[in-house]
């Protein structure tokens, strides 16, 4: 840190001799200034009175970006007065969207029955209701006793994988992934590693690819359909094929469903526990997204498969639930009507409806650009454009993802973000009004634009 602090103050004009005095005086005087804080006054008891609080080092390799850096600067710029257009986050209840009323009055009339704890798994109809769902989805022996609701999908993501792992244990994940599995299984001593996803394959995985990855330590194989960040919806047959490589390798499947039902242009979703039979599976869903209900931080997970495979792991499940108590239980009572009454979500996504109009929106500004291209998602909240590299050869998302905030007032998460190294990706969401979308490419193109400019002056310069 402090030896970048001190690069940072070299001068661009600094000749070969003049660089390395003036680094070492610049370290001299910041290791002179910092003193206090790292060599502090020791106390009595030989403890460091001033010590700082270190946190632990699990969090080295963790990150989300989604809520990082650039947001971070995207909130100083609007406490200074600009007015940021904030694409970075699946968050329906930012954009205008509201939770369904009924659910709203689910809560609100069983208000005086959610004072207590409630059962560690969740409560009991709730888990009714989400087992049913399941079965219906022809997943195999799902029972409410092998239901887990949490505070959204996000808990129950840690949770399910503190139960399954051991130091060293790897976990299969798409490239790019939601930065949450990749943190959850490092968080858990576990070891990510990545399949592939790539824009020239339409997003999806293929199945020879993730066997080859497999690993005496490998444990689980995680599917994100219909997959944020790229709007992938992944087909029955690959579905089946990638369940064959589980079988083969005894794999736990982990089935990130919570865009189950977000689905554009006749897009089928197919659940993953039907393909995978009697395997040991666990699909998760929840509230926050087909419900438009993110604050109500209601997830759930379902195993099915053959129930004594999976038996010890489910008491471990049961274990970790019940440690953290229960789920917040006044929003469970929303998980019944939210199952069976008639779905809500099939309006917005219909041609006419708000999500497609803001889908449709994305692609004329993709197609009407000069440098983008776009697999076009066939679900979930996100598009994942691509930069083409003729215009702009040397493409950092990164670099353009900060220059389109303070250039634009445009907020988007670079590609990196989502565990793909080197990428020429940004993630924008469909939640926005139309005509705010069609505003942001204009801007995009902007920047885009200034870039390939950049760059060919650059070249020419050179040449
Ligand atoms: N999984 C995926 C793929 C997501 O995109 C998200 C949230 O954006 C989550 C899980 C977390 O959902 P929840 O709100 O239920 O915690």
């Amino acid at each position: 840190m402090v030896w970048r602090l001190c690069l940072a103050r070299a001068r661009p004009d600094d000749g070969p001799k003049l660089a390395p005095y003036r680094l070492a005086l610049h370290c001299i005087t910041l290791l002179a200034s910092t003193l206090p804080a790292i060599a502090p006054v020791i106390d009595h008891e030989g403890i460091p009175a001033l010590a700082p609080i270190i946190p632990s080092a699990h969090l080295a390799d963790v990150r989300y970006e989604i809520r990082g850096a650039l947001t971070r600067r995207a909130r100083e710029l609007e406490a200074a007065g600009l007015d940021i257009i904030k694409l970075n986050i699946g968050n329906p209840g930012r954009y205008g969207f509201e939770a369904p009323a009924h659910l709203r009055e689910a809560i609100a009339s069983h208000l005086h029955e959610s004072d207590a704890y409630g059962h560690e798994q969740g409560l009991e109809a709730a888990r009714e209701a989400i087992a049913a769902q399941q079965r219906a989805r022809g997943a195999y022996h799902v029972q409410p006793e092998r239901i887990f609701i949490g505070n959204g999908v996000s808990e129950l993501i840690d949770l399910a994988l503190r139960a399954l792992l051991q130091p060293g244990d790897e976990v299969l994940l798409p490239s790019p992934d939601y930065p949450l599995w990749s943190a959850a299984t490092i968080l858990n001593g576990g070891r990510p590693v990545y399949y592939r996803c790539a824009a020239s394959h339409g997003h999806l995985p293929d199945p020879d690819e993730v066997e080859a990855l497999v690993t005496p330590r490998t444990r689980a194989l995680v599917l994100i359909n219909p997959n944020n960040p790229t709007g992938a919806v992944y087909p029955r047959e690959l579905l089946q094929r990638l369940a064959d490589v589980a079988a083969r390798h005894r794999l736990l499947l982990l089935a990130d469903e919570i865009y189950d039902e977000i689905l554009y242009d006749g897009a089928r979703f197919q659940p993953l526990a039907e393909v995978a039979g009697e395997l040991p599976c666990l699909s998760f869903g929840g509230l926050s997204k087909v419900h438009r209900a993110c604050g109500y931080r209601v997830g759930w997970m379902s195993l099915s498969g053959e129930p004594a495979r999976s038996a010890a792991y489910r008491d471990a499940l049961q274990l970790l639930a019940a440690l953290r108590l229960c789920a917040n239980v006044t929003a469970q009572w929303a998980v019944l009507p939210a199952l069976q009454d008639a779905p809500t979500i099939g309006a917005l996504t219909a041609p006419g409806g708000r999500l497609h109009e803001a889908r449709e929106a994305v692609l004329r500004g993709v197609a009407a650009s000069e440098h983008l291209d776009l697999v076009a998602p066939a679900g979930a909240l996100y598009a994942f454009p691509q930069v083409r590299t003729e215009g702009i050869p040397s493409f950092d998302d990164e670099s353009f993802a900060l220059r389109l905030l303070e250039e634009e007032s445009v907020l988007v998460v670079p590609g990196s973000s989502f565990n793909v190294p080197r990428s020429r990706h940004f993630r924008l969401t469909l939640l926005p009004p139309p005509a705010q979308l069609r505003e942001v490419f204009v801007r995009i193109e902007r920047v885009l634009t200034r870039m390939a400019r950049e760059q060919a002056d650059a070249a020419a310069a050179v040449a």
